[in-house]
């Protein structure tokens, strides 16, 4: 459910057709009944909608009585869930917001008609409404109306002409927008990133001054945004809107603060240069953009990931966005191994399978390979990578030769050393020192005695 604010769940699938049967059910009833929001949008640009959104002038009871299945998620925001076929279609009654006076959501609405539920909607290439099917063919089309191959778009904004020349434009007076609801300052630039949309002038200055309120947003909602943004290939963009409007100092704002900080530069940014043209996971996109962020706040990168840095910059994660524990972990695990891999000693072959045999490796090897497009550690680089591809023609995670059970069958009792035997012993194993069970248990006695 994306319409509602209060309400956060991952929607289930809608198709057009079964969006397209709800809307014409209402119309059959007598109602207004478009397509809206992002649909329209999609459409418009040439991609397919992942999801149909219907706007009708019937209130919320009169969509509920008009279908055999409805949840009223959001009732009060006038959006009621329609189970149609395989889909589950949202039903927003037309509406205007009252005020905002808690940055997130609206504290009563009133329900209207289509050309004031545009003036509520974010953006203006948002703002717009599709007939699919008119009623009746070849009728002089009225102001604002636009004939397409999809049906009639119904635009009271502006939003085609700014499609058109695309550019990203808030609807009504920018300030305005952005100081009732705080979460539009990231819709904006993830969907001027994920179009590659100039912004409106009035509209970025807007978001600038607006930047600081965002730590009015809670920290799902941002860390919902940053994974939207910050993950598929348009992600360049995002990021220099975050730093360019300021945003990226309110995300970060729980890592260490530091004196001074550097701005944005492009010939310095690290997160452009990880694996660029290629969709990364979230843990990567923060780990790239934790440590650029920090050593523009003048550290080197050897200095950002010892233990204790790493902690302080997961601690900082944790509190401005609310992760998964999988995602705060992948952004640590990808981080960890640096310490070793550019420490001044190449490590040895043991650390190096080790290393590759992490779930996370790819994705360090990716941040390694930025480092060295920045100039950074090259001929390191050059022959970790030239190693990583030898060592993974073979098996870099074998079964072990021996476990604890032939530890304690050989006689040890379990203890402290336990561990430190069977590493041991396995990096003999992963070094070739060992290769048998026996030759293994032999090692673990010397390691052990
Ligand atoms: P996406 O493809 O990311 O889902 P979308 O435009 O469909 O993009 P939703 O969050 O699903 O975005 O919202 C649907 C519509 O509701 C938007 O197109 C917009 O018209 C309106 N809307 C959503 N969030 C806001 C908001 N915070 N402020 C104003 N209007 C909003
Ligand atoms: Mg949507």
């Amino acid at each position: 459910m994306s319409e509602v604010s209060p309400i956060s769940t991952t929607k289930p699938p809608c198709l057009r057709a079964d969006a397209l049967a709800v809307l014409l059910r209402l119309r059959w009833a007598g109602h207004v009944a478009y397509f809206a929001g992002g649909c329209v949008r999609d459409l418009l640009l040439g991609g397919e909608p992942k999801d149909w959104d219907v706007a009708t002038d019937a209130p919320p009871a009169r969509v509920r009585a008009l279908f055999a299945s409805t949840q009223a998620v959001g009732a009060a925001f006038g959006v009621i869930l329609v189970k149609q076929g395989r889909s589950t279609v949202e039903v927003a009654t037309f509406r205007t917001e009252g005020v905002y006076s808690d940055g997130r959501r609206p504290d009563a609405v009133a329900f209207t008609d289509a050309a004031h539920d545009a003036q509520r909607r974010d953006f203006t290439m948002n703002g717009l409404f599709l007939n699919p099917k008119p009623e009746t063919q070849n009728q002089k089309l009225a102001e604002g109306e636009i004939e397409t191959a999809h049906g009639v778009v119904i635009d009271y904004v502006g939003g085609v002409a700014d499609l058109k020349n695309r550019v990203l434009r808030a609807i009504g007076e920018p300030s305005r927008r952005f100081a009732e609801d705080h979460l539009r300052l990231l819709r904006a630039v993830r969907f001027a990133a994920r179009f590659g949309l100039a912004v409106d002038e009035q509209t970025a200055i807007a978001i600038a001054e607006n930047a600081t309120k965002l730590r009015g947003i809670s920290p799902e909602r941002v860390a919902d945004e940053l994974r939207l943004m910050l993950t598929p290939t348009t992600r360049e963009r995002a990021w220099r809107l975050l730093w360019e409007y300021g945003l990226v100092d309110v995300i970060f704002r729980f890592l260490p603060a530091e004196p001074e900080r550097a701005g944005f530069e492009r010939e310095r940014s690290l997160f452009l240069r990880v694996a660029p043209g290629r969709a990364i996971s979230f843990g990567l996109a923060l780990a790239a953009g934790v440590l650029e962020y920090r050593m523009a706040g003048g550290h080197d990168v050897l200095g950002l990931v010892t233990r204790q840095e790493i902690l302080k910059s997961e601690r900082g994660i944790r509190e401005g966005l609310k992760l998964s524990n999988d995602e705060l972990g992948a952004m640590v695990g990808i981080l960890e191994p640096l310490a070793i891999l550019l420490a001044d000693l190449e490590p040895g072959v043991a650390a190096l399978k080790r290393f590759l045999a992490r779930p996370t490796a790819e994705e360090t090897r990716a941040l390694l390979r930025g480092l060295e497009e920045l100039g950074m550690f090259p001929a390191r680089v050059t022959s970790l990578e030239g190693r990583f591809a030898e060592l993974l023609k073979g098996d870099v995670a074998p079964t072990p030769l021996i476990t604890g059970d032939d530890l304690v069958a050989a006689g040890f009792s379990p203890g402290p050393r336990f561990k430190k035997v069977l590493d041991g012993v396995y990096d003999a194993q992963l070094e070739g020192r060992a290769g048998t069970k026996e030759e293994a248990l032999q090692m673990a006695k010397e390691l052990g005695g």
